[in-house]
């Protein structure tokens, strides 16, 4: 991390204004990027908007002697976010999406709007962000974004159907741009973070939220987007407290049946042991990992009836 410099590259990260997005800042900013701090400055459900979130953290990384400037848009509007950093910087490097709201609220409960903003804020703002800056990250073969997504998400959370369906899209999101960019050496990965802050202040014991400061999610990000990471894409990071860790997909040894008309309900459920059978696992890392499964399955001969 020492020596992990920043200088002259672009750097947007948006919902900047606070909490993780806020740590991302000034940390870029005291690495000699120049950095877009985006924040529309609402509340953690989503309503209103105001400058001074932004303002407030331009302020801050100016006066320590950084280069900033404030973007107030929503997520929404990615392509003048990016636009800010183009007008501003003249380049588009390293994009976080990090800008998330909150509304929870029991799946019994959930209104279509409930759903709506919380898709339209991390589902399509992080798409148009990223799509905004795809231009510029190909044309000069060079680009790196962070998706953050949740322990919501990967593993579910009461109160949370519509920020899990949402948080782990960016999984996805994600594996794909990695796919799609490798070419372009644009890399991308998703986080999933525990940090302290509004988001975290009202669900978590203030004894525990001083161990899980935003700055401790900062090294894993600034390693992953640095220029000197040119392999690390496509992953899915837990992060928080001083906790690093990889996950990955897990595939089960699995059922193999003939898919012919053998292939009844009793057939797999003779079979079940063997769905659920983790002890020679697969970790399959794209959708053509299917085709060998096939070309075993076809090989069988019908299932016992
Ligand atoms: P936070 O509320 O402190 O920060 C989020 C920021 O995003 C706020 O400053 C807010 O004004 C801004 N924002 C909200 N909607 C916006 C929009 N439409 N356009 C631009 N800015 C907008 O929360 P945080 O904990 O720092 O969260 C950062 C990210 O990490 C979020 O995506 C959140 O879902 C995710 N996350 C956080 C935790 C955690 O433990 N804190 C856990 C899992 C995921």
């Amino acid at each position: 991390m020492s020596n992990l410099r920043f200088d002259n590259q672009a750097v947007v990260v948006t919902g900047a204004g606070g909490g993780l997005g806020k740590a991302y800042a000034v940390f870029f900013a005291s690495r000699g990027a120049n950095v877009v701090v985006n924040d529309l400055g609402g509340s953690h459900k989503g309503e209103g908007h105001s400058a001074k979130a932004a303002d407030v953290v331009v302020n801050e990384i100016k006066a320590a002697g950084g280069k900033a400037v404030a973007n107030y848009d929503s997520v929404e509007n990615g392509d003048a976010i990016i636009e800010t950093a183009i007008k501003n910087f003249g380049r588009i490097d390293i994009l976080i999406n990090n800008a998330g709201i909150l509304r929870d609220v029991s799946f019994k409960n959930m209104k279509d709007a409930d759903w709506d903003l919380i898709n339209s804020v991390h589902t399509y703002g992080a798409y148009k962000c990223a799509r905004a800056a795809w231009p510029y990250f190909r044309k000069q073969k060079f680009g790196r974004i962070i998706n953050t997504a949740s322990a919501a998400g990967l593993f579910g959370n009461f109160g949370q159907t519509n920020y899990s369906a949402a948080k782990l899209g960016q999984v996805g999101f994600t594996e794909t741009l990695a796919k799609e960019g490798v070419k372009y050496n644009i890399i991308a990965n998703v986080i999933a973070p525990i940090a302290a802050s509004r988001m975290t202040a009202t669900v978590m014991p203030p004894d525990i939220l001083e161990h899980l400061k935003p700055e401790w999610i900062v090294p894993l990000v600034a390693v992953l987007v640095h220029s000197s990471n040119t392999t690390e894409t496509g992953g899915i990071y837990e992060v928080g407290g001083g906790h690093v860790s990889k996950l990955r997909w897990e595939r089960s040894k699995g059922a193999l049946l003939k898919p012919d008309a053998s292939l009844t309900p009793g057939a797999i459920a003779r079979k079940w042991e063997d769905v659920y059978d983790f002890s020679q696992p697969e970790y399959p890392t794209g959708t053509a990992n299917f085709m060998s499964l096939l070309e075993h399955s076809l090989k069988l001969g019908p299932a016992p009836a």
